[in-house]
């Protein structure tokens, strides 16, 4: 019998030709048990979460490990992953179970005691699993994809993997360019994942009883829509890229996909409630996927166009179902800017009805100031706490904003929080960003102007003076499929000097500045992202490096060293004649082979370029929701379009929920 095991995976088959046939593994939870004691929130790790879901192994012909490469605080309220979990499992020949990034005092017991990377549904081993799918965020994700792999036994390199491995399948945004992690998956999917998992698990079920080896599997994913197989291509170099070649029958470009008709996918229909404490603890509503607002730093909106939005109608019964099976006390109304929703007073209001008098509170998550009235902010407020207004202008100046796109005036700003202040809020929260393409000192210190213009309309709208404002500010990386995939990233030394010139220009005037917060991360990991944002392939070995050398958890300040990176890239791409400079502070011309060109996300190349030529003349664009198409390509390119309301619907009609006891709906 040819056989391999590794910790309770054993996949097998008699000879050449006959099917794999998957062994039902043992739990790992005897081995893990003794060790939980020793480790910080165990708890974490035990699941039965409530609606989690444990089917019987033998029962499905396909299992899917779902893994987020973060902490169980961060990875158990991902959306991405409790959609495809209950996809999965609702079909009869799949299971899927979860996982998260373990600790390092958790990771270090477990090499002594030789227990390998679990899921917490029903701790099987990992390396069980045909599939091992991973949801990426963030790119600073990817040391512990290692860690899971290496502790599940499961050779780093994907080139090392036989049939006896899971197929290691990574999704979420920063899968739009998964070259620097090449090395390490077999296949990436671009675009949303409720559909292609699906597609995914037929191929896989069927290449098992076909006896074929598992290039022809790989073969088989590079020829389903959506899936990429980075080992089907080779990448020629001249330290610029010189060529992208697919090999054995794998498609020229690799085009996203896109689930249209939300409605008909109401998922997740009963939210995981955590058994620790998260980063969020309440229940998400996707009220529309995508925006075409045009933001021009902004990859979260490029790459999801075009808008799709719920119905009142589905809206209202996903609420209800995941008030109804969670028992969470808020209900976030999830997209890429909420209040933008066409029917957005009527979500609103209605559910503001029908929750009125319980203890279930609304929030919007993500705002505009120019679509954000404070009508809506009052609805969402009604049931709930009245914790602060939070907007995005993300640039200081006007002229900024009008190269990033962000259509967002002082006045209407100064307007919105004039009029919140005056209807009793105290506080609110301004992001911006910091080392945007052309940025100048004075842009960024307009933000100490415009903070203290707040802080002055609240007291006069208030005849208070205790109101607040907390200004916060990120690092600009640039990213891939967005029109400053060209662009210079600004060095962590430049970003950090501005902030500080802005810090003092905030506290110039000591009246204002008192009532301002500043919050701001330093530019270093910044840094380390747009490498592995915009890198290629080459970029592999430095992340292999880092994590060799210690790297966990680099999304975490505490965990994340500059130096070891910096130490890496220079041992690992200098020789090559490349370098972290190369990567991210150089300007990319507009000829240059881009590492994700290949890989189409339904925008056109020459749409993006004329995009980032109008933002270096400070040129706006519209959004296509309210003006004529603009040809962005990607509804012709992924046979989709704009799906915005009226939709006809309301509310599903349910009795409000308080005493009152009005009626709500059709
Ligand atoms: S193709 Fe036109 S309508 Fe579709 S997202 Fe692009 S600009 Fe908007």
């Amino acid at each position: 019998m040819c056989e391999t095991v590794c910790g309770n995976r054993v996949l097998g088959r008699e000879s050449a030709g006959l099917p794999w046939v998957r062994v039902s593994p043992a739990s790992v939870f005897p081995a893990l048990e003794p060790l939980l004691p020793r480790v910080s929130k165990p708890v974490q790790y035990v699941g039965g979460e409530l609606n989690a879901q444990a089917k019987p192994w033998d029962a499905a012909a396909v299992h899917w490990a779902l893994m987020y490469p973060d902490a169980y605080e961060v990875g158990l309220p991902n959306q991405g992953v409790m959609i495809l979990y209950e996809v999965l499992n609702e079909r009869a020949d799949a299971l899927a179970e979860r996982c998260y990034a373990v600790w390092p005092d958790l990771e270090a017991l477990m090499r002594e005691h030789g227990v390998p990377s679990f899921t917490v549904d029903q701790h099987h081993p990992v390396g069980a699993f045909d599939l091992l799918g991973v949801s990426f965020s963030t790119e600073l994700g990817y040391t512990n994809l290692l860690t899971t792999l290496d502790l599940a036994g499961i050779p780093l390199h994907a080139r090392d993997r036989d049939e006896s491995h899971p197929v290691v399948v990574a999704g979420g945004h920063a899968a739009f360019n998964p070259e620097p992690i090449a090395d390490f998956v077999d296949v990436a999917v671009l675009g949303d994942g409720e559909e292609v998992v699906g597609d995914i698990t037929d191929v896989v079920r069927e290449w098992k009883t076909s006896g074929t080896d598992r290039r022809e599997l790989l073969r088989r994913l590079a020829n389903t829509a959506g899936c990429y197989v980075p080992a089907l291509y080779e990448v020629s170099y001249d330290t610029e890229i010189t060529g992208v070649t697919p090999v054995d029958g794998a498609p020229a470009t690799v085009q996203k996909r896109t689930t249209t008709d939300l409605d008909e996918w109401p998922y997740p229909k009963a939210p995981l409630v955590p058994l620790a404490e998260t980063v969020h603890e309440r229940a998400s509503v996707e009220i529309f996927r995508g925006c075409t607002r045009g933001c021009r730093f902004c990859q979260a909106g490029m790459i999801t166009r075009p808008v799709r939005e719920r119905s009142l109608e589905g809206i209202g019964a996903m609420v209800d179902s995941a008030v109804r099976s969670s028992g969470f006390d808020e209900v976030g109304l999830l997209s890429l800017s909420s209040a933008d929703h066409s029917e957005i007073a009527d979500i609103t209001k209605g559910l503001a009805d029908r929750y009125e008098g319980t203890n279930t509170s609304l929030s919007l998550p993500s705002t505009r100031v120019d679509a954000f009235n404070i009508d809506l902010a009052n609805e969402i407020s009604r049931n709930g706490r009245r914790s602060g207004l939070t907007f995005a202008p993300e640039g200081g100046s006007e002229r900024i904003r009008k190269v990033i796109n962000k259509m967002v005036s002082e006045e209407d700003l100064i307007r919105t929080v004039s009029e919140a202040f005056a209807q009793g809020w105290r506080q609110v929260k301004l992001y911006f960003m910091c080392g945007l393409p052309t940025e100048e000192d004075e842009d960024v210190l307009e933000i100490a102007g415009m903070a203290h213009r707040v802080i002055q309309a609240g007291r006069a709208a208030s005849g208070r003076n205790d109101v607040r404002c907390t200004i916060s500010i990120g690092g600009f990386v640039p990213k891939p499929h967005t029109p400053f995939q060209w662009a210079a990233q600004a060095h962590p030394d430049v970003v950090d000097a501005r902030l500080r010139k802005l810090r003092e220009a905030v506290n110039s005037n000591r009246k204002l500045g008192k009532n301002i917060g500043m919050r701001y991360h330093d530019g270093q990991p910044s840094l380390i992202e747009g490498l592995l944002a915009r890198g290629d392939r080459r970029v592999g070995a430095v992340i292999e490096r880092v994590w060799r050398e210690g790297g966990r958890f680099d999304g975490w300040s505490e965990h994340f060293s500059y130096d070891r990176w910096v130490s890496a890239a220079a041992a690992e791409l200098e020789p090559l004649g490349v370098s972290l400079d190369w990567f991210t502070t150089r300007e990319r011309g507009e000829s240059e082979i881009l590492p994700w060109d290949h890989l189409d996300s339904g925008l056109e190349r020459d749409w993006l370029w004329t995009d980032w030529q109008d933002a270096l003349s400070e040129r706006e664009q519209d959004d296509c929701r309210w003006t004529p198409c603009f040809d962005c390509g990607v509804c012709p390119s992924t046979g989709t379009d704009i799906e915005v309301g009226p939709s006809g619907t309301t509310l599903i009609p349910l009795t409000v929920l308080n005493p009152v006891g009005r009626e709500l709906g059709a």
